[in-house]
């Protein structure tokens, strides 16, 4: 969520005068006990279920045990006693399966809210209560092999980025469990017009993990009513450690939602695509009603001079990763979903709200439990923060830390047109002064000796010390979808016009150093209606229409193929900035809208010497000569195939407008 490039001099500027003061009134803080034990929450184990809570400055605090997951009174109270570094603990000498709990705690004399606590990793509808489960009744058949894709490195990956509804839900998914986890366990499931669709699309089209949005228990649908259909991107997190209701088929039952999510990722597993997840530890949905704030007030945000919450999320709040408990929490919370649902990455939402400490620490005890897991996250806030710049993880900061990957929105804007004027157009639709941006996204933001950073329109250095620290994309959930981009900023156009600039612009993003992201939909071509910001939009704005796969088919056909040359290809994939710098070689051309180049050497171990790459984004035909040899044309005026559409000998050849040329030769 969100996309405000914030100048970090312009914020540096903006936040000096008043960061002495936020830190006076936060330092307090850092003097509180940490508590590192695994045990947070609820232990059960032979000699009965154990609940510990971290509320160091509590005067008193209390385990509620109910019998249901919401609308009844406690049957039972537990007084917890004052345990070591700032914990409350209470036992019961059995195991308490099957029933509910909340804490509550009394802080400067006031007895604060119910809570289900920061780390209940079961809970019933609406999360209101966390519930006592044994977690071994929660695995699908096969659980303790599934595993993920392999991958060596981020961008070898082709990420697909998806909501639950937007996926399944329309009639015409063929599927049974529309909205649902289980969407994506259902095999063999078309469209009317007899294509396939949910995983067995994902399968056809080729891309090796789903990004789903926010899965994790989020405040905004109101899962005892899920007949009224509510939509929600999720970016409103709840209980951090539990999946959402509204995504099961029966949000009152802990286990359901568990091992509904399981049967989901195993499916995907057994499919052989990866999943990462959209995490959200920026912010919550709540301020003083939060669970980290019925936990222990004030601690896990950052505030104003004043006391207020600051707000860096552009959501109300901001929590404080700088903070060990917060710090920890975050850790932890990954380490979790990547280990009880064998999540093999994530996407960090306003990752600069985090600092560079904590994301590091992310990625490198992922490592640990899967080598695998890929972390990346949006470089930047959507407000000022009192976190120091030069803390934070920003994009500018990406070769500050390891194992971490920032999305580009120098391709994504230079490309397609600047994100928030809908009209503005880009390289792919014939807008001039972009080239240089578009080489910055082809080198990933690596240093070039061919590419003057000076003429980037966004960042003016390069800030990536290896292409597995950016992610390429044209389009996400937020903004205008690129068919509805295509369409604002093209007055006039016919849909194939439009459709011939996606192809475009999608080829430079797919042939790019980097790790290359795509919206959900885009390969049918879909949109939502010109509504930019859909993330309370109905069904009717944001649910993808699986008719348009055979109306658009040769788009469709386009996407596969592009995602397939790119998988067989290791030339699209380096490693290193130096091996870009050695093997890309930029043409000196003057002609605007047009960026040519060579990636030479069996880059990357490809079995292709030379592949000759041409992108015209103008609306002329660009005339180019081509030097003699055996080449197979791969691309060209808007049609691809990754074994080969044709074969070229050299010579002259026409880049016909709005279109990729692409050849190559072993
Ligand atoms: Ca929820």
């Amino acid at each position: 969520m969100y996309h405000t490039l914030k100048t970090p001099l312009l914020a540096a500027a903006l936040c000096t005068a008043t960061l002495l003061n936020a830190q006076n009134m936060d330092s307090q803080y850092a003097s509180w006990p940490a508590y590192t034990g695994n045990d947070l929450e609820l232990l059960v184990d032979n000699s009965g279920t154990h609940f510990t809570l971290w509320s160091p400055k509590a005067d008193a605090a209390e385990v509620l045990i109910y019998d249901t997951d919401r609308n009844t009174p406690p049957i039972d109270t537990l007084r917890m006693k004052i345990g070591d570094n700032g914990t409350w603990r209470a036992s019961v000498p059995k195991k308490l399966y099957g029933k509910f709990y909340t804490f509550v705690v009394t802080v400067g004399g006031k007895r604060l809210a119910p809570t289900p606590g920061i780390w209940a990793k079961a809970v019933g509808t609406n999360g209101e209560r966390a519930a006592i489960i044994d977690f071994a009744t929660t695995n699908p058949k096969g659980w303790a092999q599934d595993k993920g894709p392999k991958i060596d490195k981020i961008n070898d990956a082709v990420i697909y980025e998806m909501h639950h509804r937007d996926f399944s839900v329309h009639p015409s998914s063929g599927i049974v469990h529309k909205g649902k986890f289980l969407a994506l366990t259902e095999p063999a499931t078309k469209s009317p017009e007899g294509l396939a669709t949910g995983i067995d699309h994902l399968k056809e089209l080729g891309v090796t993990h789903v990004h789903i949005l926010p899965s994790y228990d989020y405040n905004s649908v109101d899962e005892s009513n899920l007949p009224s259909n509510q939509y929600n991107w999720g970016y409103d997190p709840y209980n951090y450690n539990a999946p959402e209701g509204s995504y099961s088929t029966d949000p009152a039952n802990p286990q359901t939602r568990i091992k509904e999510m399981k049967e989901m990722v195993k499916a995907l597993h057994d499919a052989g695509i990866g999943v990462v997840m959209d995490v959200v530890y920026n912010h919550t949905a709540n301020n003083d009603d939060s669970n980290f704030s019925l936990t222990a007030p004030g601690y896990f945000y950052r505030h104003r001079p004043d006391g207020s919450y600051s707000d860096a999320s552009g959501c109300g709040n901001e929590t404080a990763s700088e903070r060990q408990m917060m710090s920890d929490f975050i850790v932890n919370s990954v380490k979790y979903w990547a280990g009880e649902y064998h999540i093999d990455g994530f996407r960090f939402d306003l990752m600069a709200i985090h600092d560079i400490e904590t994301m590091n620490r992310v990625a490198a005890e992922l490592k640990i439990i899967n080598p695998s897991i890929f972390v990346y996250g949006e470089g930047w806030t959507a407000g000022d923060s009192p976190l120091p710049v030069d803390k934070r993880a920003l994009k500018e900061n990406v070769d500050k830390m390891t194992g971490i990957a920032v999305f580009s929105d120098d391709i994504r804007d230079a490309v397609k047109g600047h994100y928030s004027n809908a009209s503005d157009r880009g390289f792919a639709t014939g807008k001039p002064g972009n080239e240089e941006t578009v080489k910055i996204g082809i080198v990933a933001s690596t240093a070039h000796p061919q590419v003057d950073y000076s003429k980037g329109n966004n960042s003016k250095f390069p800030y990536a010390g290896a292409p597995t620290e950016i992610i390429n994309y044209v389009s996400c959930h937020d903004d205008l979808s690129l068919t509805d981009k295509l369409a604002a900023s093209m007055p006039g156009s016919t849909e194939a016009e439009r459709q011939r600039a996606a192809r475009l612009a999608q080829t430079i993003v797919f042939t790019s150093q980097g790790t290359p992201f795509m919206f959900a939909g885009e390969e049918v071509f879909r949109g939502k209606k010109g509504v930019h910001n859909s993330y309370k939009s109905p069904d009717s704005v944001n649910a993808i229409d699986w008719s348009l796969k055979a109306k658009n088919k040769e788009q469709f056909n386009y996407y596969k193929e592009l995602i397939e040359l790119r998988k067989a290809h290791p030339a699209f994939r380096m490693a290193t900035a130096k091996e870009i710098a050695e093997n890309i070689v930029f043409d000196n051309v003057k002609t605007p809208n047009v960026v040519s180049y060579t990636i030479r050497n069996n880059a990357g171990g490809d079995n292709w010497r030379d592949i000759k790459i041409v992108f015209n984004g103008s609306d002329k035909p660009y005339e180019t000569k081509i030097a003699r040899g055996n080449w197979t044309v791969v691309a060209r005026d808007g049609k691809i195939k990754a074994s080969g559409l044709d074969t070229f000998t050299g010579g002259k050849i026409t880049v016909e407008p709005a279109s990729a040329l692409i050849l190559a030769r072993e």
